[in-house]
């Protein structure tokens, strides 16, 4: 694996032709967060308000998931947000294996250069996601179902609970 530096990274997103989702895209969505950051939250791919901003998780989902964040005391400006795949797809259906497989690398460079101690998988991203020795990996609902019914957002508060108790636990 070429270890390239974030912002190298951020620009072979932007003008990376590796798969057809480009094409109907108007950003890429490479990801944020700082660089030291402990915990990194991967989703699989970005939805129209990421693809409108460039930015991760920034729509009604993504809204729903900083407050729940924040109420469990984690601070979405300390966290690494990202996406598997980094550019939207058509008529937001799941990426195909094939898109997945090209845009694998960027993620697994991003969790290299982070070296995140935590590692939360946000709904289907759980399947795609490398697993790498050293790092503690959890899984939670998706944002978008925890909003829609009561019992996902029950278990989805429970989840982040958790993430808030394995971030407390690296902090001590
Ligand atoms: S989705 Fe990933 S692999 Fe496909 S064009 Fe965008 S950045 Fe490249």
């Amino acid at each position: 694996m070429i270890l390239l530096s974030i912002d190298e990274l951020n620009i072979q997103v932007y003008g990376c032709r590796k798969c057809r989702l480009w094409q109907g895209a108007k950003h890429g969505v490479p990801g944020e967060g700082p660089l030291n950051a402990k915990v990194m939250l991967i989703g699989q791919n970005p939805g129209a308000d990421e693809d409108e901003t460039g930015r991760p998780f920034v729509g009604r989902a993504g809204k729903f998931l900083s407050k729940t964040l924040a109420e469990f005391g984690i601070e979405r400006e300390k966290v690494f947000i990202t996406n598997i795949v980094k550019h939207v797809s058509p008529k937001n259906r799941k990426p195909y294996p094939d898109e997945v497989a090209a845009c694998l690398p960027y993620v697994n460079i991003q969790i290299n250069v982070i070296k995140p101690k935590i590692i939360v998988l946000i709904g289907a991203s759980a399947k795609e996601t490398p697993r790498v020795e050293g790092i503690k990996y959890i899984q939670i609902i998706h944002p978008s179902a925890a909003m829609r019914f009561t019992n996902m957002g029950e278990k989805f508060r429970v989840q982040i609970a958790e993430v808030a108790k394995l971030i407390g636990a690296i902090d001590s």
